[in-house]
């Protein structure tokens, strides 16, 4: 896909996500795309099974304490939430067909293999990191143009427009302050030894909670060339599906457990 039907794509979409709830941004298929990369040895992935999610949010929580992401909601309210940035979000799937009950969703950048975001970027400021797949930003490039985030057919991009209200003192120092201006989003916490079998906070967290109440966690995520890893054996095994798997994006996060009925979304946005 071009950059010029990204930005025609990227509009309406925008247009359409301003009244529209998370789950309506939802487009999946029945199969997994195998369209990602062959040729690389290591491509990050992450698999998200909803039938273990019970809607914690504790993946959201240990997402903005590790990578310093401002909860402007808790301090300024909930007037704050159109400008509060998120990573990864837990958001209602609500739809309008019946017998489908509302359910909990963990949505989060898809690391897109062939990413809108990367395609509209003016200053090079958003790439696709060479050595892992993990779609990536450069702050200091980044002129807060908002393409990408118009781009972004899953709404994974927000802009920082207001400093952290936790002192720099009590962030993580492994990871810079957000800066502002910037259209921030997930890293997987590139930051992290990802190769030496690290995994994201909020993967951490899920695992942690899920112990705690005897689940099995939602998240996983690991090498997806790599198979004996988990998420690597989830995707080959063709029961993942790809979010808007239409648009052909070739997503590295892939979802567990959406219904047949959830799948109807796409008629929904035609
Ligand atoms: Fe870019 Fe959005 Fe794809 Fe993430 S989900 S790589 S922000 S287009
Ligand atoms: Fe769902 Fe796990 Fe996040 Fe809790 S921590 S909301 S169970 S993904």
């Amino acid at each position: 896909m071009d950059r010029r039907t990204f930005l025609k794509l990227g509009g309406l979409i925008a247009a359409a996500g301003a009244a529209m709830p998370a789950s309506q941004l939802l487009v999946t298929s029945t199969m997994a795309s195998t369209g990602t990369s062959t040729k690389k040895s290591l491509q990050f992935a992450m698999t998200v099974n909803l039938n273990n999610c019970d809607g914690c949010k504790e993946c959201e929580k240990a997402c903005r304490e590790e990578n310093n992401v401002p909860d402007l909601q808790a301090t300024y309210g909930e007037d704050a939430a159109r400008y509060t940035p998120y990573w990864i979000r837990v958001a209602q799937m609500k739809q309008d067909l019946p017998g489908v009950e509302e359910r909990p969703i963990p949505l989060l950048c898809q690391h897109c293999s062939d990413p809108p975001c990367v395609h509209v970027c003016v200053t090079k400021a958003s790439f696709v990191r060479e050595r892992d797949g993990i779609v990536m930003i450069d702050e200091h490039r980044c002129i807060g143009c908002r393409y990408c985030i118009i781009a972004c057919p899953f709404r994974a991009r927000t802009m920082v427009f207001r400093e952290n209200p936790v002192p720099r003192d009590q962030q993580n120092s492994k990871v810079p302050a957000m800066m502002l201006g910037v259209a921030t989003k997930c890293t997987f916490c590139a930051h992290k030894d990802l190769e030496a079998g690290e995994i994201p906070a909020c993967v951490e967290a899920c695992i942690k909670h899920m112990k705690e109440v005897k689940g099995k966690p939602a998240l996983e995520f690991g090498n997806r060339n790599d198979h004996n890893e988990k998420v690597a054996r989830q995707i080959a095994d063709g029961e993942v599906q790809e979010l808007r798997v239409n648009l052909e994006v070739k997503s590295n996060v892939y979802y567990l457990g959406l219904s047949k009925q959830e799948a109807l979304l796409e008629k929904v946005l035609g």
